[in-house]
Formats: C-alpha cells, structure tokens, sequence
C-alpha cells in the first residue's frame, strides 16, 4: 500500500511542523483511506481506528507519539503502522509490487489454468477411449457397457464447466465497482473451477475403477 501523507501541526519535540508519511499495514480489507489528524475523529465514521504511531523528530532526532485516526473498510484491522520522513525518497516496499503483480495476474492465472484443463479433459477422451480398446472392454456388455459411458460423460462435463468459467461477462465497471467487480469474477472462476476439478477427479477416478474391475474380471 501506497505510504500516506501525514502532517503533524505542532511536534512533541521542537513544537515545529512536520510531514511524515504513514506506512500502513493492514489485514482484511486491503483499502484504506486517511481521515485526518485526531481531533476529526468524530468525522471518522465508526469504521476509524486510532493508532499512536511513533515519529522522529527531524530537528532534533528524538521520537514523540502522536495518534492518528485511520479509516478503515468494515473487516479490516490495522495490523501496525510506521512513520518516515516525508522528506526521504520513500523506500519501494517489494511487497507491495508484489501484491499488485499478483493482483494484475490472478484472473490470467486462473483463465490459463482452464485453458489447460480443457486441454487435459478433450486429450483425456480419446485416451480413455484407446486405452478401453486396448483392454478390449469395447465389446463390453450389459451393465458394464452402461458403466464405459460414466467417464467419457464426467470428461466432457468437466471441459464444459471449464469453458463457462472462461466465459467473457460483460458488464459496466468503472474506479468505483472494480473491486467488487473483480472480486465477483473471480470468485465465479474459482467455484467454476473447483467443480470442474471435482468433475474431472470423478472422470479419472471412475476411469481407474473401472479398468481395474474389468482386467480383473
Ligand atoms: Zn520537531
């Protein structure tokens, strides 16, 4: 998270004025604004939280405590909050280039990991079928010629699932509902895709079964 901007009027040391930056880390919700110096808290909304963050006096180097009210989303708790000097060229945090690469490539992570399993579940489908052949269960009879179907069926529900979660949702978006936009797509990437690996687990396991019962026939 970006290091945010705080102004102390009158510092505990050299009562001189002072820009800091606050680096804040937070659980949860990963958003948070600045909601002014303490004696705003009533402005603060219920969601504020008072921290009393240390700062070093540039004047005279020795550190005071001053408490800042930070609002926060509902769920999300101040985890510790840090003070530099405003004037310092702020230290990239790696962390937070990280945070934003994962942010930025999740929903690909996600579309290139059903890609792959659509990949898997149509090469699985001539596979299961060559390797039937290959038992000689092709000729299979009665109930067990019902029980062949069972995971070429899985096989392809599981690909099915796989390309509805792939599939483009159109809907409006802008800076205000991206990120429950964002959290809702992927969200129904993630459910699509457990299914379709429950679906595909079902396919291999009943592809297993059933070739061990019919060698062993
Ligand atoms: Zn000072």
């Amino acid at each position: 998270m970006a290091p945010i901007s705080h102004v102390v009027d009158r510092c505990g040391r050299c009562s001189g004025r002072h820009e800091f930056h606050l680096v804040v880390e937070m659980s949860g919700q990963q958003v948070l604004t600045f909601a002014g110096p303490a004696d705003d808290s009533a402005d603060a909304g219920p969601a504020g939280q008072d921290w009393d963050v240390e700062f070093r006096c540039p004047e005279t180097g020795k550190l005071f405590t001053d408490r800042v009210v930070l609002s926060t989303r509902p769920g999300a708790r101040v985890l510790s909050v840090r003070s530099e000097p405003a004037g310092s060229a702020a230290r990239p945090d790696w962390r937070e280039a990280e945070v934003g690469e994962w942010i930025k490539s999740s929903a690909g992570t996600g579309r290139d990991f059903c890609r792959t399993m659509i990949g898997a579940g149509t090469a699985a489908l001539p596979l299961y079928f060559a390797v039937l052949k290959l038992l000689g269960l092709e000729s299979a009879h009665g109930g067990w010629r019902a029980a062949t179907l069972g995971p070429p069926v899985l096989f392809l529900a599981a690909t099915v699932v796989f390309v509805v979660a792939l599939r483009p949702a159109l809907r409006p978006i802008d800076v205000a509902t991206v990120e429950a936009v964002r959290e809702h797509r992927l969200r129904t990437m993630n459910r699509a895709i457990t299914g379709g690996l429950v679906l595909f687990g079902m396919a291999m396991a009943h592809s297993l079964v059933l070739f061990l019962v019919l060698l062993w026939r």
